[in-house]
């Protein structure tokens, strides 16, 4: 830290993101990235809109909005784009909370909630999973703070059914409760169609894990139009043109390529569950993932030591040393072959 930097955020805490190594090649399943390319008309939108660089992108996104209000069934103004999830989310917190307005979220979750605190100043009502990493819903009514829940959750994977999520949505009529779904396309239900019916609930979905489209950086925030406008207001007073013209033509395109979303994430989910399968024969104990990894451990190797055994020979998985999960590790869904190829060397380390 230079002299120069602010005191204010000298406790900054930066999020560590899963390792993208460059070294060697490594079977990748410890960032949640989706093992197949994007869809082909994704790629041929790209490589249109590139002889346009020179123009900026349209700063109200109208057209990936009118096509993602045709697609969720809502209106151009409930739906808000945002550079990742982690842009929108981010835009959430700075409406929505501050120094006198904390942030309620579980511990254990996804990390970067954590993180925007500290860079917000914003205080936080930290509040623990149960035993089996359950969310008990009911601990979550009238809080009186904004709320966010990752819907399923990171990295437990369970999901929640949205009548839950409504639930706490009605129990705090007077604070915003965000739900972050960037997991919802591999087996849970979204809480979309409880926009028509709350005026405080943000549904907050990525192009990153489900649409092959990480690298592009695209997400949305869906809600009542009061909160659209809203989070409008911050993101045009620090980034107006936060979509680059080739990451709105390909989000487009995603939502057009409705069969290769289909086939694609089936095709995580039986795999998931092939791979679940055979963990558990091999004595893992698993939770009941809805997501594209699986959240896993053994009683025969702690998780930070099988986590190095693993990368030592090529596989990557994802290894937190936070107390209650630092046995586990979270595994990204890969293709067939990359799963066999993670069994194989869990059979050599473990001399299975
Ligand atoms: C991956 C992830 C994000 C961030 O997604 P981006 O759209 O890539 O920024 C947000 N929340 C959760 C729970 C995630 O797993």
């Amino acid at each position: 830290m230079s002299r120069f930097f602010s005191p204010t955020l000298s406790n900054l805490e930066p999020y560590t993101p899963g390792e993208q190594p460059q070294d060697r090649s490594y079977v990748k399943l410890n960032t949640n990235e989706s093992p197949y390319p994007p869809a082909p008309a994704v790629l041929e939108a790209i490589q249109k809109e590139t002889g346009r660089l020179q123009l900026y992108p349209d700063p109200a996104c109208a057209a990936l909005r009118q096509k993602a209000a045709d697609y969720y069934g809502l209106q151009p103004d409930q739906i808000m784009a945002g550079n990742g999830s982690d842009e929108n989310l981010f835009f959430a917190l700075r409406a929505f909370c501050d120094e006198n307005h904390p942030l309620a979220h579980a511990n254990i979750t996804y990390g970067c909630y954590a993180v925007w605190c500290g860079l917000l100043h914003i205080p936080e009502d930290i509040i623990p999973l149960e035993a089996d990493f359950s969310l008990d819903p009911v601990k979550y009514h009238g809080r009186n703070e904004t709320i966010v829940i990752a819907n399923p959750n990171a990295p437990t994977g369970l999901a929640l059914p949205p009548e839950a999520i409504g639930a706490i949505a009605d129990a705090n009529p007077d604070n915003v409760v965000i739900v972050d779904e960037a997991y919802v396309d591999f087996g849970a239900e979204s809480c979309v169609p409880l926009i028509a019916s709350h005026d405080n609930l943000l549904v907050v979905q990525t192009f990153s894990k489900s649409r092959q489209m990480a690298g592009a950086r695209l997400g949305l925030t869906m809600g009542p139009r009061e909160l659209i406008a809203d989070m409008e207001r911050v993101r045009s007073s620090l980034n107006p043109y936060n979509i680059n013209r080739m990451t709105l033509a390909a989000g487009i395109a995603a939502l057009e390529s409705t069969g290769y979303f289909d086939e694609t994430r089936h095709q995580i989910m039986e795999t998931r569950a092939w791979t679940a399968g055979q963990l558990a024969r091999r004595g893992f104990e698993l939770t009941d993932s809805r997501t594209n990894f699986l959240f896993a451990r053994t009683d025969r190797m702690e998780g930070g030591a099988l986590y190095r055994a693993l990368r030592e020979k090529g596989v990557l998985v994802r290894h937190f040393s936070a107390p209650r999960i630092s046995d586990w590790l979270r595994i990204t869904v890969g293709t067939l072959e990359q799963m066999e190829i993670l069994l194989k060397q869990l059979d050599d380390i473990l001399g299975g």
